[in-house]
């Protein structure tokens, strides 16, 4: 069953502006020290796990507690939500994944949802080799323990707060990771979990973790019939989890524990209303699961990620692109640059960016070949007047950002990272760099053998036809049939008329390639100030970016690509002197190419499936004279319709994200963001926001 498929009545909650913004938190590492070969956490004065053997615990406390050997040794494909209270060292979660991958074939995904308040740092879990070496038992069929810890170590996130999604195992596992403490981790997700793994410490060192609300937020995110087990049989957790809504029984416990608990959720129970995050017009979303065939309109970035992420997960799809070739018009560009600014506060777009760039570092190494297509050579941000140096001291004074993902260098460090003289310094980003959207689209789009590209072809028309959707061109010629349609067309989403309602506008930027020369090649990494150029690529830098509001001039021009040499002179000098480009008045003829990025008002892109807009008008008319508390349904949505757009300049950073929601939406997999993301992004926002506009 998919996360979104949503009771049927919500408590309506407080319209909070969750835009405002504050200090980030840093994260708070786990504090360990090692007794008798052990790990002991000195914040909650408690053991990590049984010293017997913390492995045959993991093994008979939760995957035998939750019946997992032999209900995935009967899963022909498809997915199994597993989610834990208390992810520590992984310990749980490498026990489940080597069963995962002893039993189940490569057509299913395990997806392991978890929450840790105070993150192991890798060195931490390193140290747990030895002991776990001694605990796992060799053979057997299993996957060897140095081969599982490895796995978790290499895709192990850096200790940013928010959610992470890492793909391990060839992506037979998803780990959906958040650093937050689990009151907000459970007001933030939505998802069907088929089993939990409850195991926050003893309740009596650590209550928090075991509390009536805590208890209630794990039911809600229970799928019908989902399991949980846990170590501890303290009366108060099997009163509390009876009062949630589960069936409880006592059964004998691991080593020298005499009881524990394993618990089944009733179908049956009401659920309780839901928290404030979760607002009743996102929650609605049609069961589209049902299908294996997708057309993808649109062939630049945004539709390319989104078809190799379906595709990757088994279905047929049809990419349809007016152009002759892939990446025609904004994702055409010879390269952009991954990158994200970092901030000390909080706030959604923030938030977004940074979780959108961290998940492209991430999981590029998997989807493309380096070099050619993209390549992680760092980027530095230039510090490049007063307020920008105030704010890059901020983000590194937030303690948020570890030196893994972002550092600060003087001027003559960056210049000596970047090879070339710097007037000023800045913040250093490792695993940043650039990429080549046309080439990245190209090779995105052939993959799979089953995406087909259909070029020379514009639809505009879509019919909903018994479930599915008739995609037919202006003059309503049929191209294609499909279960699913993804609008992956920019501003032009807004010819269809199902999205007509979606206030996009369209930015004119253009990039300047400038020759490279022996003393520019020695460029190593991205230069971002107000402006960018990145390093020589097959001999070429790129120098960019202009913005024009209102501006529809298609051609490129001379004066934009003066603007963009003007820029890099002015920020920095001794590089543009390296460059040989034609003085004064530089170019006679344009050299540049020119594009539209497709932006929204609040500057975050539109993810998510398409409302109907008439129904929500009625259904959340009082909105608009600001009945905000009383009971509200569900929305209601065009089944297999979605859209991913309005990327902005961003996209290059973006869209692996987002095609992941999109694949998660459509797959009924849990998503790889929190709930405040999703809605964040959710195409419903505009309707809703009109309505309460009004009132
Ligand atoms: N399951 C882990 C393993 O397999 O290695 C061991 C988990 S340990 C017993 C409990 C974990 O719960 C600790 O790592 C602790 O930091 C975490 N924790 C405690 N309170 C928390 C809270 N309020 N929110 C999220 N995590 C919390």
């Amino acid at each position: 069953m998919g996360p979104l498929v949503a009771p049927l009545v919500y408590c309506c909650p407080a319209m909070a502006n969750s835009n405002q913004h504050h200090l980030l938190v840093p994260i708070r590492p786990a504090q360990i020290t090692w007794r008798d070969g052990q790990p002991y956490s000195e914040q909650f004065g408690d053991v990590f796990f049984s010293r017997h053997n913390g492995w045959r615990e993991a093994e008979y406390v939760f995957l035998q507690g939750n019946r997992l050997p032999e209900r995935w040794r009967s899963l022909a494909g498809g997915t199994f939500v597993l989610a834990e209270t208390g992810f520590g060292g992984g310990l749980n979660f490498m026990s489940a994944c080597r069963h995962w991958l002893a039993s189940t074939g490569p057509q299913c995904t395990l997806h392991y949802y978890a929450v840790e308040k105070h993150p192991w740092s890798v060195t931490d879990i390193r140290c747990l080799q030895r002991l776990f070496h001694q605990m796992v038992p060799a053979g057997g069929g299993g996957m060897p323990s140095d081969e599982l810890m490895a796995a978790l170590v290499d895709a192990y996130p850096p200790l940013t707060p928010g959610f992470h999604r890492l793909s391990l195992f060839g992506g037979r596992v998803l780990l959906t990771l958040a650093f937050a403490d689990i009151e907000h981790w459970l007001d933030d997700i939505h998802i069907r979990a088929e089993a939990w793994f409850l195991d926050g410490f003893a309740p009596g060192r650590n209550p928090a973790m075991w509390s009536g609300a805590v208890l209630a937020g794990l039911a809600r995110n229970t799928a019908p019939g989902g399991t949980a087990s846990t170590f501890t049989a303290a009366g108060d957790v099997r009163r509390g989890l009876q009062a949630a809504g589960f069936k409880v029984v006592k059964t004998p416990g691991y080593g020298p524990k005499r009881d524990m608990l394993s618990a089944v959720f009733h179908d049956n129970v009401p659920m309780g209303p839901y928290p404030g995050s979760q607002k009743p017009w996102y929650m609605g979303t049609p069961d589209t699961a049902r299908g294996k065939t997708v057309a993808v309109v649109g062939a630049g970035l945004s539709g390319a990620f989104t078809a190799e992420a379906l595709a990757r997960r088994g279905w047929q799809v049809t990419v349809i692109e007016r152009h002759a070739r892939a990446a025609q018009e904004a994702s055409g560009n010879e390269i952009g640059v991954i990158f994200s600014k970092l901030s000390a506060f909080t706030g959604r777009d923030y938030a977004f960016y940074a979780h959108s760039y961290l998940h492209a570092i991430r999981q590029l190494p998997d989807l493309l070949p380096r070099d050619e297509h993209w390549q992680p050579c760092g980027v530095l941000q230039l510090a490049f007047d007063d307020k920008e140096r105030r704010r890059q001291q901020q983000v590194i004074d937030s303690g948020v950002w570890p030196p893994e993902v972002v550092c600060y260098q003087e001027a003559a460090e960056a210049g000596n990272r970047a090879g070339v003289s710097l007037p000023v310094g800045g913040l250093f980003f490792n695993g940043a760099g650039w990429l080549s959207p046309r080439r990245v689209c190209e090779y995105l789009l052939a993959r799979h053998s089953s995406v087909q590209l259909l070029n020379n072809t514009e639809v505009l028309r879509l019919e909903p036809d018994s479930g599915a959707w008739r995609i037919l061109t202006a003059d309503g010629k049929m191209v294609t049939h499909s279960d699913v349609v993804v609008l992956a067309t920019a501003a032009d989403t807004v010819r269809f008329e199902p999205t007509a309602f979606l206030p996009l506008s369209r930015i004119r930027g253009q990039v300047t390639p400038v020759p490279a020369t022996t003393r520019s090649s020695r460029l190593g990494p991205v230069l971002c100030y107000d402006g960018y150029i990145t390093p020589a690529v097959a001999g070429w830098h790129g120098v960019g970016a202009t913005f024009s509001h209102r501006d529809s001039e298609a051609a490129a021009r001379v004066d934009d690509d003066h603007e963009n040499l003007n820029l890099l002179q002015d920020r920095v000098p001794c590089l543009y002197e390296a460059l040989q480009v034609p003085q004064p008045g530089m170019f006679k003829h344009p050299v540049g190419r020119a594009a539209f990025r497709c932006h929204t008002p609040d500057y975050l892109p539109v993810v998510g499936p398409v409302p109907e807009v008439e129904a929500f008008n009625r259904q959340y008319a009082p909105l608009s004279k600001g009945q905000l508390k009383r009971p509200y349904e569900a929305g209601s949505y065009l089944r297999g319709l979605y859209v991913n757009t309005a990327h902005g300049s961003r996209g290059v950073t973006t869209t692996p994200l987002c095609a992941e929601m999109i694949a998660a939406y459509i797959c009924g997999e849990p998503q790889p963001v929190g709930e405040t993301m999703r809605q964040a992004l959710h195409p419903a926002r505009f309707v809703i926001r009109a309505l309460t506009r009004n009132k």
